[in-house]
């Protein structure tokens, strides 16, 4: 993959380290000069001064005159003393005197420049640090103006695009969402052969909009269009354009369509556009300056093609509804796509793509996985058997079975698995709780079946009842969404009954929260109650000032008290039904709850096997 960040990133890095070692360097240099000055500080102690020097002359004690013009000081080498301690003596700029003296007593009178002569050397290395110093500081203000230019041309110097040339992803990699597949086909068709569209007039279409919830393959659906038509694929997230300088973004959406243009016939995608792509002077806090500046641009782009270019946007996002209408229209992205999760067939596809290059036992049945995981993405079934594979990896097995499937789809739905708890009165009304729900649920009419009951922790919850669900979840009837309210209070119910009204936990908490909103739809969306069929409250949606989608309550205050009424009544009767059924099968419960302490965790069929045998030996507590 060729990334243009990561490339500009390196370079700078490699920038700075430079400017570092040159600045070491002159460190390193300032020290040598403080204990240079040091060293001139005791040379000053000399004792041979000028007159010293002539009278030495006059009395012929002096063997040797050695005078340095750059330093101005005569080396004097006095008879009898050592040769190595010559005396040094000041002079001054012109000393006619002195030289007449020394012909006049032939002395031998050399001048030279000594290289050792360290007051010069100390010069030229205070010359040096200051140029060092210079440079260093040159540099440094160079890097931050550069910065500072950086920060006027963004979108040039730091593309946040990424181009692949080949993506490598085909549509057989791309499983479970078939329609969306067959609509995209065109595409890629649009994208290998321009010219036969050119040919008979037809305007190829310039921008795709998948939308669909997250993990459904939207990306790889994308890739997947580039890699079948053998074109490069530009990606850029919209949360990437809008930055804290204004003007990056559009700056950057005209780079990104320039690179595109020159690398055309190609395929550019944008995530998440609904970053960008927000309905325009709207929205909490005014509307967003950048944001529109940069949609704008994006607008203007895709209008600017002419004819058929062979550039084609494919836009995703999972929030349709705050587009701006703009994006929306004949010439932008006027074909919409929707990419949904997969159904039992879809997520047998996906397993098989991902399977495929997974070691798996052939014990496996990627059927029944499927039939476990509804409700379950591209992207998490994905994960599940990577998690899979990771744990036969830890156990050190020769290829995937059936145990490491299950422990990861429970990963995976609820989250890591802790520690069994100790034996205590909090882990039997946890046991309680947990065979409740069990026991209430296989007693009502229309509840799932048992898959098991654990008492193992994992992520937020300190014991788990599993459902199996019957099919797929397309309708759901009022007997099922009853039954499933009921269930849900088994929990509560059982340590109602069990262990007091005063004894009641705050574990029941999350069921307590399910239930509430699940009833509140029962009756304001479903139309389920007394009230009749009657929508009383749209889809949960965020406000947008100025924008007509603010979720108004649709009722009067009357209404309103009678919604809290009926959903009151319908948990009020649900719980009753539940605690009867605790009540009834207390011994069968005291039983199943030994067994889940003593084994931690009891499956579906086991349970049953329980229960079928309790019923047979004393009927009359069965059924209500
Ligand atoms: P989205 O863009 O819709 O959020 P992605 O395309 O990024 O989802 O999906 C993430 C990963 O999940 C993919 O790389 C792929 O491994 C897997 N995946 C998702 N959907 C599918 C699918 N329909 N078929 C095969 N794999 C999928
Ligand atoms: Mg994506
Ligand atoms: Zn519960």
């Amino acid at each position: 993959m060729y990334n243009y960040n990561h490339k500009l990133r390196k370079n700078k890095a490699i920038k700075n380290k430079k400017i570092i070692s040159l600045m070491a360097g002159s460190l390193l240099l300032l020290q040598t000069f403080f204990t240079g000055s040091s060293v001139l500080a005791q040379e000053k102690n000399e004792q041979f001064n000028f007159s010293d020097l002539l009278r030495s002359l006059e009395t012929g004690e002096v063997k040797k005159v050695s005078i340095d013009p750059s330093t101005n000081i005569a080396y004097v080498y006095l008879n009898g003393e050592n040769d190595n301690k010559p005396q040094k003596v000041k002079l001054f700029n012109q000393n006619p005197e002195l030289i007449a003296k020394i012909r006049e007593k032939g002395v031998d009178f050399v001048v030279e420049s000594s290289a050792a002569n360290t007051a010069a050397l100390l010069n030229t290395m205070q010359l040096g640090i200051l140029l060092l110093l210079i440079i260093g500081l040159f540099l440094l203000i160079k890097k931050s103006a550069s910065g500072a230019a950086g920060a006027m041309n963004f979108g040039k110097s730091r593309a946040r695009f990424q181009m692949e040339a080949a993506t490598g992803v085909e549509f057989k990699d791309v499983a479970g969402i078939e329609e969306a597949k067959e609509e995209l086909q065109e595409v890629v068709v649009f994208l290998k052969t321009p010219d036969k569209f050119t040919a008979v007039g037809a305007k190829i279409p310039r921008g795709v909009l998948l939308i669909g919830p997250p993990g459904t393959g939207k990306t790889l659906l994308a890739k997947a269009i580039a890699g079948e038509a053998q074109v490069p694929f530009f990606s850029i997230s919209g949360s990437e354009f809008v930055e804290m300088f204004v003007g990056v973004g559009a700056s950057r959406v005209r780079d990104l369509f320039k690179k595109a243009k020159e690398n055309a016939p190609c395929l550019v995608f944008i995530d998440e556009i609904d970053a960008v792509g927000r309905q325009r002077g709207t929205g909490i806090g005014g509307g967003n300056d950048e944001r529109e500046q940069t949609l704008n641009q994006l607008l203007t782009e895709m209008d600017g093609f002419e004819g058929n270019t062979g550039i084609i946007v494919i836009a995703a996002t999972n929030r349709p509804d705050v587009l701006d209408s703009a994006l929306l229209r004949p010439g932008r992205f006027d074909r919409q796509v929707m990419v949904d999760y997969p159904d039992l067939k879809g997520r047998l596809g996906i397993l098989d793509v991902h399977a495929a290059t997974k070691k798996i036992a052939p014990e496996v049945s990627l059927d029944t996985i499927a039939q476990r995981t509804p409700g379950f993405s591209g992207a998490d079934l994905a994960n599940l058997l990577n998690e899979a594979a990771i744990l036969t990896a830890r156990r050190r097995k020769e290829a995937i079975t059936m145990s490491e499937i299950d422990a990861a789809i429970d990963r995976v739905i609820a989250g890591m698995e802790g520690t069994p708890l100790v034996d205590s009165k909090c882990k039997r009304l946890i046991a309680y709780h947990e065979i409740g729900h069990a026991i209430v649920g296989t007693f009502t009419n229309g509840h799932d079946p048992v898959e098991k009951v654990t008492l193992i922790p994992r992520g937020q919850a300190r014991g788990l009842t599993w459902f199996t669900p019957d099919e797929e979840q397309g309708l759901i009837s009022k007997t099922q969404l009853f039954a499933r309210i009921t269930g849900l209070l088994g929990g509560r119910a059982a340590e109602d009954i069990i262990f007091g009204n005063d004894e009641v936990t705050t574990g029941a908490g999350n069921d307590i929260e399910r239930v509430t909103s699940l009833t509140r739809q029962i009756v304001t969306k479903f139309g389920m109650s007394e009230l009749g069929p009657l929508a009383l409250e749209g889809d949960e949606q965020p406000i947008f000032l100025g924008n007509d989608t603010v979720n108004r309550s649709e009722y009067s205050q009357e209404i309103a008290e009678k919604i809290d009424l009926q959903i009151q009544k319908i948990v009020y009767q649900c719980y009753e039904n539940a605690k009867k059924i605790i009540i009834d099968n207390r011994p069968l419960i005291d039983n199943l709850v030994d067994q889940l302490i003593e084994k931690e965790t009891i499956e579906g069929d086991v349970f049953r096997q329980i229960v079928a045998n309790y019923s047979k030996k004393q009927p009359i507590l069965v059924k209500n």
